[in-house]
């Protein structure tokens, strides 16, 4: 089956008992056995049935199935957030006295996980420019457990060489670790760029519009004994896994994700051209547009289409708070890829809780306004953008 067609078709792990079309949504904590056999097999991870849903669910299990015939991963395990898939990864893969190199791009509560919390159970996080790959292999030691990277990051918008990071990971006996949020695993093959395993906040693209918290972990099964860890060391312990609900909701969205991406990411393209047309607006950041440094590389390894995320400068913080308070159509919120377009001052918000120091070395700018592009109409977007610039009643 090509990709689209196993987003719809994926079968259900058993056959309902009415025909149902939809996966029903298995609202159980615990299931039945028949004997004491069948109990121990379930129990000590030898068969597929469920016994408790902190671990196993039959709507969450269908879910990700789907996700593993659209990526060929060895296993996929749903989370309840994006946060939750990511920090569960890092402490299966670390431990005290392990690194993880990274960068200070990534998503605001990635760095707070690596500088705030991760710290203080003795695993020590590396920042690194990871664009320069000397300073990549330096950072690397016997102790690297893994490297750590976003597709894109955000508001940066940076894109590193997957594969290249891949080498420097392997050659020191380290998985990389890819932050695949920003681009969805519709697009490219993560596996053929060298990734070991991709986590994502399945809470944006693949929600649907923005209907549910939830989070993934894809394992491509190149890291010895990782995905029993996950499910039988992590879900057991640290109890983060997916409820059947957005289980639900996400395999929906998973559907009609490719049309809504192609056409997320058309209308930002249009945009951020049109944009650039507004005196108002010093600049605008889109992978897109053929002149961003990141245009060639993102192609060669995401694709032809570069998604709904775009960032512009204004002259400086007042300019954006204007800004953000005289919109009338586009929504001040944060969230990413939500069928309506939002508007947010990073800088404040997602990175307020941060020091100056912090924001300056993560490279946030005061001056930036971070849009996602939903599926409105582009000119409607355009005049609400206008009009907002030039503070009209
Ligand atoms: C939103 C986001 C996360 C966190 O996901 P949640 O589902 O909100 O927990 C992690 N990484 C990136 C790149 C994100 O955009």
């Amino acid at each position: 089956m090509k990709k689209q067609t196993a987003a719809i078709h994926t079968g259900f792990q058993r056959e309902d008992a009415y025909g149902s079309l939809a996966m029903p949504v298995y609202h159980t904590a615990a299931y039945e056995f028949t004997n004491a056999a069948d109990m121990i097999e379930s129990f000590c991870g030898r068969s597929d049935s469920p016994d408790y849903s902190r671990v196993m669910n039959p709507t969450v299990t269908f879910f990700e199935n789907k996700v593993k015939s659209l990526t060929g991963a060895n296993d996929v395990i749903a989370f309840t957030s994006g946060m939750a898939a990511i920090s569960n990864t890092l402490m299966a893969l670390s431990g005290a006295g392990k690194n993880v190199v990274t960068s200070r791009h990534v998503f605001g509560n990635t760095y707070a996980l690596f500088s705030r919390t991760l710290s203080r159970f003795g695993v020590e996080a590396r920042f690194v420019d990871l664009i320069n790959l000397e300073e990549v292999k330096k950072a690397v030691d016997e102790n690297t457990c893994c490297i750590f990277f976003e597709s894109l990051t955000n508001p940066q918008m940076e894109v590193a060489d997957v594969k290249a990071l891949s080498e420097i990971a392997h050659k020191a006996g380290a998985a990389l670790v890819e932050d695949t949020t920003m681009i969805p695993f519709t697009e490219f093959s993560a596996k053929e760029l060298g990734v070991d395993i991709e986590v994502v906040s399945s809470t944006k693209y693949i929600s649907g519009g923005a209907t549910t918290i939830g989070g993934l972990v894809i394992d491509y099964g190149t890291i010895e004994g990782f995905s029993a860890r996950m499910r039988f060391e992590m879900l057991l312990n640290m109890g983060a896994y997916m409820t059947p609900h957005v289980a639900y909701m996400q395999a929906l969205g998973l559907e009609n994700l490719d049309a809504r991406y192609r056409l997320q990411s058309s209308n930002a393209l249009e945009l951020a051209r049109r944009l650039r047309e507004i005196p108002e607006i010093k600049e605008v950041n889109y992978v897109g547009l053929e002149d961003n440094p990141f245009h060639e590389i993102s192609k060669r390894q995401y694709g032809p289409t570069f998604g709904g995320m775009i960032t512009f400068e204004l002259s400086d913080r007042e300019a954006c708070f204007n800004f953000i308070n005289s919109l009338k159509l586009i929504k001040r919120a944060t969230n990413l890829f939500d069928n309506k377009t939002l508007a947010i001052h990073p800088a404040s918000t997602i990175f307020g809780p941060f020091t100056d120091d912090e924001r300056k070395a993560m490279d946030v700018l005061d001056t930036t306004i971070r849009i996602s592009v939903g599926l409105e109409d582009v000119d409607d977007l355009v005049a609400d953008i206008r009009q907002a610039l030039r503070h009209e009643p």
